[in-house]
Parts: structure tokens; sequence; C-alpha cells
């Protein structure tokens, strides 16, 4: 069986009388040469231990299998549970787990992690992987264009945000491939981008406090338009809010200039400020 083909995807929508769930962004993959590519970009050697995120009908699932996989693919529509287990009804090395990504727990040991991922819950999904004790040890995902251009964006760049610095502060990143709307059913609206996640060691990790750098990241980019000084007022620290003497402080011992904006602030000086935070806390 291919289940990447238009054909297979219509017959199996018409033998399980299964109605596409736009609200769980269900747009599969009908390309086999976009497909080996996000497979390849894990590489993954015999018996690795992967989780996929929303196998669907099994596309990128079977490429991860036929590649030597120890695969595990964790799928929120129960609907399709019983698709996938006859199409990898052979497969000694696939299981397919029913759960939202989002509530599984993930096991403490090496694994990597990929996925055609749903584009409702991206950030999240992405976010929660990195926020792990233990985060995957390398992860493969498409996702909208649009949120890929973010996480890879610069300093300084209109698109450069809270998400940049949160995923550049833990992962090296690279681009693998873009992906036009036209190998899907059904087509999206929007063009889509494949990206490799390679989490640094912890201790190549520049602060260690990492909630309250993702606290101190947050703050200030909640009001784009005002000045870094400004922002970091509504940080909310474990004893309340700090004063502007504080946060003059904290800035001038991180060696930044109050009047700037986060949006061109870099990972590195995120990580001195937190530190300086942290010295004053
Ligand atoms: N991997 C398939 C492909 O490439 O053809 C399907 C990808 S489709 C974009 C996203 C898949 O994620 C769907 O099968 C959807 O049901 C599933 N999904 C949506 N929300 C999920 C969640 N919270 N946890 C696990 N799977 C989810």
């Amino acid at each position: 069986m291919k289940p990447h083909s238009l054909r297979t995807i219509r017959d199996l929508c018409n033998v399980h009388d299964f109605t596409l769930a736009k609200s769980l962004g269900q747009n599969f993959l009908t390309d086999i040469h976009i497909i080996e590519k996000i497979a390849d970009a894990l590489l993954i050697t015999e018996g690795e231990l992967v989780y996929e995120i929303g196998p669907g009908m099994g596309a990128l699932t079977m490429a991860l299998a036929d590649a030597g996989a120890n695969l595990k693919a964790i799928e929120v529509d129960r609907r399709l549970i019983p698709i996938l287990e006859q199409i990898f009804y052979d497969y000694d090395n696939v299981e397919i787990i029913e759960s939202d990504v989002l509530k599984f727990q993930f096991p403490d040991e090496d694994y990597k992690l990929i996925g055609n991922l749903p584009y409702y819950i991206t950030t999240p999904i992405i976010m929660d992987a990195l926020e792990r004790p233990r985060p995957p040890k390398s992860m493969v995902f498409m996702m909208q264009k649009e949120v890929a251009d973010r996480i890879l964006s610069p300093p300084g760049s209109k698109v450069y945000g809270a998400l940049s610095v949160m995923v550049q502060y833990r992962c090296d990143v690279d681009h693998v491939t873009d992906v036009s709307p036209d190998v899907f059913f059904p087509k999206p609206k929007v063009s889509s981008s494949v990206l490799r996640f390679n989490p640094r060691p912890e201790s190549e990790v520049i602060t260690k406090h990492r909630a309250l750098f993702s606290k101190v990241v947050h703050a200030a980019f909640a009001q784009r338009r005002k000045t870094v000084a400004n922002s970091l007022k509504t940080l909310q620290m474990s004893d309340g809010t700090l004063s502007s003497e504080q946060i003059r402080t904290a800035l001038h011992a991180a060696g930044i200039d109050p009047i700037r904006r986060a949006e061109t602030m870099s990972v590195e000086e995120f990580s001195a400020l937190t530190d300086a935070f942290f010295e004053i806390s």
C-alpha cells in the first residue's frame, strides 16, 4: 500500500467513511519525494527510537518505518487508529498510539521527534519539546512557512520575536526545504517549510535560568513598540513586579541601553539580562 497516493487516501476515506477534520489540521502529504526528504532529514539509524506526531494516514510513517526507525506514532483522531493499524499490520517496528501529543508523557531516554505538524498547535508542540527536562536529540518538523521564517529570523528583522529567541536559545536550526500547497490533500491555503532542530547540550546553553529566561523574553516582547525598559515593567518575579530602578540596574549590568526595543536584542543579550535579574531577585 502507498499511503501517500491520492487514490489510496480517497479509497481509505470511502471504505472507512472518513471525512477529513479541518479543525485537526488534516492536510495529508501526497508527494513521495518530499516525504523522503523529510524522513531523510532526521538521519535515522537502524532501530533508533523515533516519535512521529500526527501520522494521519501514514504517508511519512511508512518512510520512517522503512528507514529502520523504532517508530511510535501519536495520533489524536481516534477514527484514524484502525486505519493506521490496518496499514501497518505487518510492521514490527511501528506502534500506533492514540493520544493528544500535548498530553503525552515522553520517556526519559534518548529519542528523535518528527512530524508534519497540525498547524494550529505548532508553537506549543515546539516549546513543549524544548522545555522538557530531556529534550529530543533532534527534531524535524514541517510547519507553516511564516512560522519557520519567524523561528529562523535574526535580531532586527520584522518577524524576530519571542519564538525566535526561545528556539535559538536552545537549538541550532537548519532549513531543510520549502513545500508548496500543491503536494497536500486537501491543499492548504499557505506554503510550508521543513526545519531541523538540534537542541544544544545543557552545558552549552547560555543562561541556566530557563524559567526566568522565558518570562524575561515574553515580557520584553509583549509590547513590541515600547522600549525594553518599559516592557519589562510587566515582568512578574516570584515576589511581584520590579521597580523602574531595579529594571535599569539589571539592564545596565547586562550592558543593554534601556531605550532599545526587544526586537534588536540578541539571544546572548537576553541571557545576560536574565542572569542580571536573577542576581537581584
Ligand atoms: N503525517 C500525515 C501526513 O504528512 O500526511 C498527516 C499530517 S496532518 C498535517 C496532521 C496530523 O496531526 C493529522 O493526522 C491530525 O489528526 C493530527 N493531530 C492533530 N492534532 C493532534 C494532536 N493534538 N496530537 C496528535 N496528533 C494530532
